[in-house]
């Protein structure tokens, strides 16, 4: 997209708020106090693999898996550090190898201003085409340490009303109806579930949790069906059973499919598998109701932003989704939050070694910390 087109659907609110701000001063003792930046101090960039290991054994349609490699980010400035993370599930092309041969390929070091973001992340999307997580690592650890030299939360900087956050929904795998009963009454504190389906027992794992709640459901083939007709049977039967919308019903190329579904289905039929960044999102209108916006897909938040203006304009839905993850990329797409429908942000809660504290959840809304960029906690000090 042209950097005029850009302009015209609300373009990187944070890069230009941040470029009209009186300059930042004071010192980082309070933690709202911004930052007063001596001149000269460039970015320094490190990173580290990081394998994340899931609580539960996680079945979608395609596979099972019990870790998820990561790549955890962080920027220096300052003294002030910004966080970021490349989360590298295995159905994606990205690996730990390919994340770290990318960052050791960006020059952070040629910038000394992080409030640049523009030029910056238009550097880092030049050094290699795809790498869309990785670029996201760079994204989300940039988000953080402006936020803190401002001294602010990125949803203050970026005008969002925190109090309008939504409902999170947790992810219930597919797995035997032992194991799903158990794992929907763990999820006691969410107002509504995500349903893994796409095999031959879907009926059986919509009715095993109707047994245990009436809570709304969203439901996410992940492309396992394969005939239109069936298809739309189970999303009239899915809609008498308090379902709220279709993911990825088919497989994405079978976008004459999906768009006859689209047409006739009473549910908004969101694409996931089948959207990945900006570039993908005129496409979608059409053939799909909605749209699910990840992070680690769009390239980070300067892009999800982006996405959400255009999306509306499109007047499609909007759902924002993520990978497993830690704490610091799920916090950075809860900042965005506020402007969309639904939100599927329960990464990091399905993770047993989370390195930071971030976004929470009440009574299954999205809480966001009143602290600086990302409002991360360090769990564990790793850079
Ligand atoms: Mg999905």
């Amino acid at each position: 997209m042209k950097k005029r087109e850009f302009l015209k659907y609300g373009g990187l609110a944070l890069g230009a708020l941040v470029a009209t701000t009186p300059a930042v001063m004071a010192s980082m003792g309070d933690k709202k106090k911004p930052v007063r930046r001596s001149a000269g101090s460039s970015l320094k960039l490190s990173f580290l693999p990081y394998d994340l290991k899931l609580r539960h054994v996680f079945t979608i349609a395609s596979n099972s898996r019990t870790t998820t490699p990561d790549v955890l980010t962080m920027i220096e400035c300052d003294g002030v550090k910004g966080y970021g993370e490349a989360s590298l599930p295995p159905y994606l092309v990205e690996t730990q190898a390919s994340v770290s041969e990318f960052l050791s390929k960006v020059n952070l070091g040629q910038f000394n201003d992080p409030f640049l973001l523009e030029d910056i992340l238009e550097y880092v999307d030049g050094v290699m085409p795809g790498n869309h997580a990785a670029k996201a690592s760079i994204d989300l650890a940039l988000h953080d340490l402006v936020g803190k030299l401002m001294g602010q939360p990125c949803y203050r900087i970026l005008g969002l009303n925190p109090l309008k956050t939504p409902n999170t929904s947790f992810t219930i795998g597919i797995d035997t109806p032992d194991v799903v009963r158990q794992k929907t009454k763990e999820a006691d504190i969410y107002k509504v579930l995500k349903v893994k389906v796409g095999r031959d027992n879907d009926k059986e794992m919509i009715e095993t949790i109707r047994s245990v709640t009436d809570k709304p459901l969203f439901v996410d083939a992940n492309q396992g069906w394969t005939d239109k007709q069936k298809a739309l049977d189970m999303i009239f039967w899915l809609k008498e059973r308090g379902v709220l919308f279709i993911e990825q019903p088919m497989a994405k190329d079978k976008k004459d499919d999906i768009a006859w579904i689209t047409q006739n289905s009473p549910l908004p039929i969101i694409a996931d598998e089948a959207l990945q960044g900006v570039e993908d999102l005129l496409s979608m209108k059409g053939i799909y109701s909605g749209i699910n916006i990840k992070l680690m897909k769009c390239g980070g938040m300067h892009n999800a932003l982006k996405m959400i203006r255009i999306a509306r304009e499109l007047d499609m839905k909007i759902l924002f989704g993520c990978m497993t993850e830690t704490s610091c990329a799920v916090s950075a797409a809860a900042q965005l939050s506020p402007l969309v429908d639904w939100a599927d942000l329960d990464g990091n809660l399905l993770i047993g070694n989370d390195v930071y504290e971030g976004v929470t959840v009440t009574d299954g809304k999205l809480v966001l910390p009143d602290r600086p960029g990302l409002g991360l906690i360090e769990k564990v000090k790793l850079f």
